[in-house]
């Protein structure tokens, strides 16, 4: 087992879940809609074990899947955890009238954390990219401005729009909530 030179090795798992509604507005039904939760597993470019063919090596591959499956599990019971609070991370709005619906409103704070984090996430691999790639010279202090301000305005935008339902939905008199079928997951 020797040791080379690898950019980064990464993995993603998704699981789908169904979700669906009456709407509070129209009184349609939405039928069962996808969503689609992932967890990603990622070792970091470097002097890293390969086989003697030069591929990465099954043990790293292994922590990669494992690190891929926690964080699948882990973002599973979060989405759990806040349908238990009423908290819902689907925003499809009603396909027959185009409107949003009551519980589409609540938790902007909770959800805004979870995008702000998916965005840092998703910056620090670009600018990492644009480093390595490109050779692009993004020091320390703009690469810490970037990833602030795109995380703010990130959770900014969630949590105005979440504020917005919740006043355009504030008169709806039969208030519902969506139907969940968690597609086999062992919780
Ligand atoms: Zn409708």
């Amino acid at each position: 087992m020797s040791r080379t030179y690898i950019q980064r090795v990464s993995k993603e798992l998704s699981h789908t879940i169904y979700y669906r509604f009456t709407c509070e507005q129209c009184g349609k039904d939405s039928n069962w809609l996808p969503y689609t939760i992932t967890g990603t597993g990622i070792c970091e470019g470097g002097y890293i074990k390969v086989n003697p063919t030069g591929e990465v090596s099954d043990e790293t591959k292994r922590q990669v899947i494992e690190e891929a499956q926690k964080k699948l599990s882990n973002n599973m019971k979060t989405c759990r955890k806040a349908t238990d609070k009423d908290v819902y991370r689907f925003s499809e709005k009603c396909q027959h009238c185009r409107k949003s619906q009551s519980w589409q409103g609540k938790g902007g704070l909770m959800i805004s954390i979870g995008k702000g984090l998916g965005v840092a996430f998703v910056g620090e691999v670009s600018i990492m990219l644009l480093r390595y790639f490109f050779k692009l010279p993004i020091s320390n202090n703009v690469h810490g401005i970037i990833t602030v301000a795109s995380v703010s305005i990130a959770m900014i935008v969630e949590i105005l729009s979440r504020l917005s339902i919740k006043i355009r939905t504030k008169d709806v008199k039969n208030k519902k909530k969506p139907e969940i079928n968690w597609n086999n997951w062992k919780f």
